[in-house]
């Protein structure tokens, strides 16, 4: 390929040298690659933000191959929302998602956290734990300067993109961004109204509208009061996908339901019931049943993304499961030998 000498208007750069090598940044053949393989291969995690330290690995919880990759640069999808429960490795999907954007597919991105405290702690905990365990997105940032500026909690420079962190409470901020990519992490956690009466979806939403046709969205959240809740209206418009996962018996595709676990009279035993066989799965089975799980869409007319891994009847308590606490017992083992957390 004949590159041209760099025609480049310095005044966006703040240097001659730091402009070419955007521009080389930009030019750059990049081999095709999903969120997913770019976490597999560039990813590593912090003590500080994750439980496990080191190399991500998908493989660890196979059901966040799908909505992480919904963020890829070939990907047609252009919101996704995840109503995921606590500990699933939502914020992991975002940081993944921003790294692969900062390092492979550069464009200006904004994050939104509710809060300035919750925003602090994202950076503090998530960020720049990821940035300093992950060379390739060390190497994203221009200069340490941009990481240890007095800006650093609300915006950093990397090449060929910008990154914007703000909080629900910066409506104006919010509302003079526009970015390609947006992620908004613990939306249900937002005032039911920003200052100034703006519908927090529907401001944020906006900010994307400069990119019709390559705008990315990820809205993340774990469920709070049903029937108020903004993570599961939005996954009520979705493709309301849900992770099926085969039966060790018959193979029939079935999401784990709370009201597929039974258990003996002394409660030392739990076990699954497959709906279909009826033939009890038990602990060991699902490491592979997890891994050959796939997202299924229940409502596939939309174009919105939506994945749910839990099902409604669980997002209360105690709901619908007299002795949950053995049940999370169960469901615990479940994360750690498999899918890699907790996913409860
Ligand atoms: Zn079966």
């Amino acid at each position: 390929m004949t590159t041209n000498p760099p025609s480049i208007d310095v005044v966006h750069f703040a240097s001659p040298g730091r402009g070419l090598r955007a521009m080389q940044r930009a030019m750059a053949p990049r081999k095709p690659m999903t969120v997913s393989q770019w976490a597999d291969a560039e990813r590593r995690t912090s003590s500080k933000g994750s439980a496990i330290v080191g190399q991500w690995r998908t493989d660890r919880n196979p059901p966040l191959r799908e909505p992480m990759d919904c963020l890829s640069a070939r990907s047609t999808v252009q919101q996704t929302v995840l109503m995921f429960p606590i500990q699933f490795g939502k914020t992991e999907v975002a940081i993944n998602a921003l790294g692969y954007s900062m390092d492979h597919d550069p464009c200006p991105i904004m994050v939104c956290l509710p809060g300035e405290v919750s925003m602090g702690k994202w950076v503090g905990q998530k960020l720049n734990p990821a940035i300093d365990e992950t060379p390739a997105m060390k190497r994203a940032l221009t200069s340490v300067a941009s990481r240890d500026a007095t800006n650093t909690k609300t915006f950093k420079d990397f090449e060929g993109g910008q990154l914007w962190i703000e909080h629900a409470g910066s409506t104006q901020r919010l509302k003079s961004t526009t970015v390609r990519k947006l992620i908004v992490d613990e939306l249900d956690e937002f005032s039911a109204a920003l200052i100034g009466g703006d519908d927090p979806v529907e401001m944020l939403n906006g900010r994307t509208s400069a990119f019709p046709t390559t705008q990315q969205r990820l809205y993340i959240s774990t469920p709070q009061i049903k029937g108020l809740s903004r993570i599961e209206q939005l996954w009520n418009k979705s493709d309301q996908r849900r992770y099926y996962v085969p039966c060790p018996h018959c193979g029939h595709a079935q999401p784990l339901e709370w009201g597929g676990l039974h258990w003996s009279p002394d409660g030392r035993q739990v076990w699954y019931v497959c709906r279909d066989c009826g033939a009890h799965i038990e602990e060991h089975h699902k490491t592979a049943m997890i891994a050959a799980g796939s997202w299924v869409a229940e409502n596939p007319e939309s174009k919105i993304r939506g994945c749910s891994c839990c099902p409604r009847s669980l997002l209360r308590r105690g709901s619908c499961c007299p002795q949950r606490r053995r049940c999370r017992c169960w469901w615990r083992r479940t994360a750690s030998r498999s899918a890699g957390r907790n996913w409860s």
